[in-house]
């Protein structure tokens, strides 16, 4: 049975040189046990917007996730390594690919707060895509060495929304400028980019190379924040294919599964990187795809939004933005689906609001099935 909730892991990253000059405190505490997330209050002179009189009191604030990451101080014994968050999630995630399920992990949270550092990571630290594709063909190896019987069939795509424009990673920019691609919609496939470029791939390097012309196409633009933050979302997928014979009963059966693994834009509102002009314009279509996403996830997290016999109604706005679109099955379908809130350990505000959304999305279900198809 593929029905479940969306899985929702918090983690929180170490101070940042500039926040160590600062003297912050952390604001963050997570119990190994209970799996409990606090957000601690700030003290009065931490406080971050316009100092009023009618400021309201500020409470400590408690939420328990499937999984808490402290990866704040590398010193602590509860220290999460990249490694102990593949392994609590990114392993299990394959696990899934390889029975026929899609499933989609996406990290979430403010500019700086260690989205990048969790999906990519670094060539020392790698993070959940280079491990998942190493692991991939680690045991699509393993199972050819032990002649079993199935073919293997792997392609990636690499894409970007940015500014509710659709960008093709996987081709290199041309002196013709960026090539938009437009979504469609297929009864059988759902939401998808046409004329996006898919690639064979047969090994980790392979993969690899491609991630990395992906990122260095990807579009990043400075903004006040975060001299290298990113401003689009990027979504990184690997079709895996399971061809297996039957040599008794000479039957051919395929099993595809989807494995998506996205990079959000930073959820911190326009508001705060005082950004203007061009890039307000930007910002807020950026934050149209954001807060599409939390529009649709608060629909899908609603009790209401589903009929007695447990059918949607057509009440969720996915078509509202590009990425919601094109994550619909993700989101609400057929897809086995993680959440990765991120955090940074000193910013109450930005902090709470992905804590907030982190809490909802716990609350959604999917349906998913495993994808098996007879040949012949
Ligand atoms: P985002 O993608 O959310 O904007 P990044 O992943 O780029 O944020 O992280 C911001 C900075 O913090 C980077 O310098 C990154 O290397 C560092 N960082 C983030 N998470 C961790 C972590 N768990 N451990 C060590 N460094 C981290
Ligand atoms: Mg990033």
């Amino acid at each position: 049975d593929g029905g479940g909730n969306v899985r929702v892991v918090v983690r929180v990253r170490a101070f940042l040189q500039r926040e160590l000059e600062r003297r912050t405190r952390c604001l963050i505490k997570m119990d190994p046990i209970s799996q409990q997330t606090t957000l601690l209050a700030p003290d009065e002179d931490e406080q971050t917007g316009p100092k009023s009189k009618s400021r309201k009191i500020i409470e400590d604030k408690k939420f328990t996730f499937d999984s808490s990451f402290w990866s704040h101080d590398t010193k602590d014994n509860h220290y999460a390594h990249q490694e102990d968050v593949y392994n609590a999630l990114g392993e299990e995630f394959l696990d899934h690919n390889f029975e026929g399920y899609h499933t989609c992990i996406f990290a979430y949270g403010q500019t700086g707060s260690g989205k990048s550092y969790t999906m990519m990571g670094t060539p020392d630290q790698p993070g959940l895509i280079p491990r998942t594709c190493e692991d991939l063909f680690e045991r699509i190896q393993a199972a050819e060495n032990e002649n079993t019987n199935v073919a293997y069939n792997v392609r990636v795509s690499y894409f970007e929304v940015y500014n509710e424009h659709v960008r093709d990673l996987l081709v290199p920019v041309t002196t013709l400028g960026p090539n938009y691609l437009k979504i469609r919609e297929s009864p059988t496939e759902g939401p998808y980019v046409k004329d996006l470029t898919e690639v064979p791939v047969r090994s980790i390097d392979e993969i690899l190379r491609h991630m990395k012309n992906g990122d260095a196409s990807r579009t990043v633009a400075s903004t006040k924040m975060n001299d290298t933050s990113s401003r689009s979302h990027a979504v990184f997928t690997i079709m895996l294919r399971q061809i297996h014979h039957d040599m008794e009963t000479d039957e051919t059966t395929e099993r595809s599964s989807r494995i998506r693994l996205v990079d959000l834009a930073g959820s911190e509102r326009a508001k705060s990187t005082e950004a203007t002009g061009a890039r307000l314009r930007e910002g807020s279509n950026i934050n149209k795809s954001l807060t599409t996403l939390g529009r649709v996830i608060a629909a899908l997290a609603d009790p209401k939004t589903l009929r007695p016999g447990g059918k949607r109604k057509e009440v969720v706005p996915y078509r509202d933005s590009i990425l919601t679109w094109l994550l619909k099955d993700s989101l609400g379908g057929n897809s086995k689906t993680a959440m990765i809130a991120c955090i940074a350990p000193s910013d109450y505000d930005e902090t709470l609001s992905t804590l907030r959304y982190a809490d909802q999305a716990k609350r959604i279900r999917t349906r998913a099935v495993v994808n098996q198809d007879q040949m012949s």
